[in-house]
C-alpha cells in the first residue's frame, strides 16, 4: 500500500510533500556534446536521442511557459551542450517573451560561445555558467578528451565582454587528474574576475565508474585552496536555496563557492525541477522515475492536463538524493541526458 497522500489532496503549484516549491527549471535542450568529460560521458559518446523524440521549440516553449505560469522564476538551459541546439537563440527569445519573464541562464562548456554570445544576450540571456576544470592544456585534453581549452578561454572572455557578468565558472575536481591544481584555477579566475565554484563529483556518469572513496570532497578542496588563500565563510543566510557554500578570498570582494552535493546534500532547500530534451519532467537529478509530457502533448493534452502531470511529478519528489544510503541506485539516464 502506498504511504503517499492521494493526488486529490495535492495542493496547487509545483510543491512537494516536504514543503519545497520549484522555482528553478533546468531545461536540457539537447543530449549531444562536443566534449567527452570523463566524469560525464564515455570516450565513444552515447547513442544520441532520435530527433523525432526530442521536443520541438514550440513544444519546449509551451512546457516552459506552463512551468513559469505555475511559479518558476528562473529557466536554465543546459544539456548535453546547449550551444549545439541550432535553434538556441530562438528558444531564448521565446522564453524572454513569456509573461512574467523568467531570468534566463545557461550552463555551457563554452566551446563556440564566442561566436554566439552577442546574439544570445540580444535574445535575452541574463547569465552564464561555464564549465572549466583546469587551465592546464594537457590536463584539459585528458579530462575532456578534446583539445579545446583555447575555445573555452575565448568563450569565457567573450561572455564577460558581452555583459554576462559576473561570469561563473563551474569545476569538478578529479583525483589524480586536476585535484592538485585547484588553487591555480582559482588564481586564474581571480585575475579575470570570474567567480569559481567547485562541485563534488556525483554518481551520474554514463559508465557508472563513480567511486565514493575516490571522490575529492568539498573539505579537501577547501583545504587545498586554503594552502594559498585565506577563505572566510560567508553567512549561510546569504545562501538561500543556492547550493554553494561561499567564501571570501583573502578578505574579498572576490568569492569562491564549493558545492558539497554529496558530503553535505542541500536537498532540504532544493527549489529545482527539470525538463529533458525528450520531454520528460524529473523532480531530481537522481530520480529513478520521470513523467512523460511529450506523448500526451502530441496526443492533444490540454494545458491543464500537462500542469496536472507536472505537479504530480513534483509532489512525488523524495526528501533527499540518498547517495551513500544502502538502497541508493544511480539513475539510468546519465548527466548529459538529464541536464546538469
Ligand atoms: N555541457 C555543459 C557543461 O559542461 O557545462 C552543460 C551540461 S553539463 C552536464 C552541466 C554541469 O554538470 C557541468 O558543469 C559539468 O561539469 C557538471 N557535471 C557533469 N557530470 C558531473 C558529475 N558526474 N558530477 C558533478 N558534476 C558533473
Ligand atoms: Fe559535455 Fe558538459 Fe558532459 Fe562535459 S560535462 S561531456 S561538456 S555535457
Amino acid at each position: 500500500m502506498s504511504h503517499l497522500p492521494t493526488p486529490t489532496l495535492r495542493p496547487g503549484g509545483l510543491v512537494d510533500q516536504f514543503g519545497r516549491t520549484a522555482r528553478d527549471l533546468r531545461v536540457s535542450v539537447t543530449d549531444r556534446c562536443n566534449l567527452r568529460c570523463t566524469y560525464c560521458m564515455p570516450a565513444e559518446g552515447l547513442p544520441w536521442m532520435p530527433k523525432a523524440e526530442m521536443l520541438t521549440d514550440e513544444e519546449m516553449l509551451r512546457v516552459i511557459g506552463l512551468f513559469v505560469r505555475d511559479g518558476v522564476t528562473q529557466v536554465r538551459l543546459t544539456g548535453g551542450e546547449p550551444l549545439l541546439r541550432r535553434s538556441l537563440v530562438a528558444l531564448v527569445e521565446g522564453i524572454a517573451r513569456l509573461d512574467p519573464r523568467p531570468r534566463i541562464a545557461m550552463t555551457t562548456n563554452g566551446v563556440g560561445l564566442e561566436r554566439v554570445a552577442d546574439r544570445l544576450v540580444a535574445a535575452g540571456l541574463d547569465r552564464v555558467n561555464i564549465s572549466l576544470d583546469t587551465i592546464d592544456a594537457e590536463t584539459f585534453t585528458r579530462l575532456t578528451r578534446r583539445d579545446r581549452l583555447d575555445d573555452v578561454e575565448s568563450g569565457l572572455a567573450k561572455a564577460a565582454a558581452a555583459g554576462l557578468t559576473p561570469v561563473k565558472v563551474n569545476a569538478v575536481a578529479m583525483r589524480g587528474v586536476n585535484d592538485t591544481d585547484v588553487a591555480d584555477l582559482l588564481a586564474w579566475c581571480l585575475e579575470r574576475g570570474y567567480e569559481l565554484r567547485f562541485i563534488e563529483q556525483m554518481p551520474l556518469d554514463a559508465q557508472h565508474a563513480w567511486d565514493r572513496q575516490d571522490m575529492v570532497t568539498a573539505a579537501e578542496i577547501r583545504q587545498r585552496l586554503s594552502e594559498r588563500y585565506t577563505l572566510t565563510p560567508l553567512p549561510a543566510a546569504d545562501r538561500g536555496s543556492a547550493p554553494a557554500e561561499r567564501f571570501l578570498v583573502d578578505g574579498g570582494p572576490a568569492a569562491v563557492g564549493i558545492i558539497a552535493s554529496v558530503t553535505a546534500a542541500f536537498c532540504a532547500a532544493c527549489d529545482r525541477t527539470r525538463l529533458t530534451a525528450d520531454g520528460q519532467v524529473r523532480n531530481c537529478l537522481f530520480s529513478r522515475t520521470e513523467t512523460d509530457l511529450r506523448t500526451p502533448m502530441r496526443d492533444g493534452a490540454t494545458d491543464d492536463d500537462l500542469l496536472d502531470l507536472m505537479r504530480g511529478e513534483m509532489w512525488r519528489k523524495r526528501r533527499g538524493h540518498g547517495i551513500g544510503e544502502p538502497d541508493f541506485v544511480q539513475p539510468d539516464r546519465p548527466m548529459s541526458a538529464i541536464g546538469g
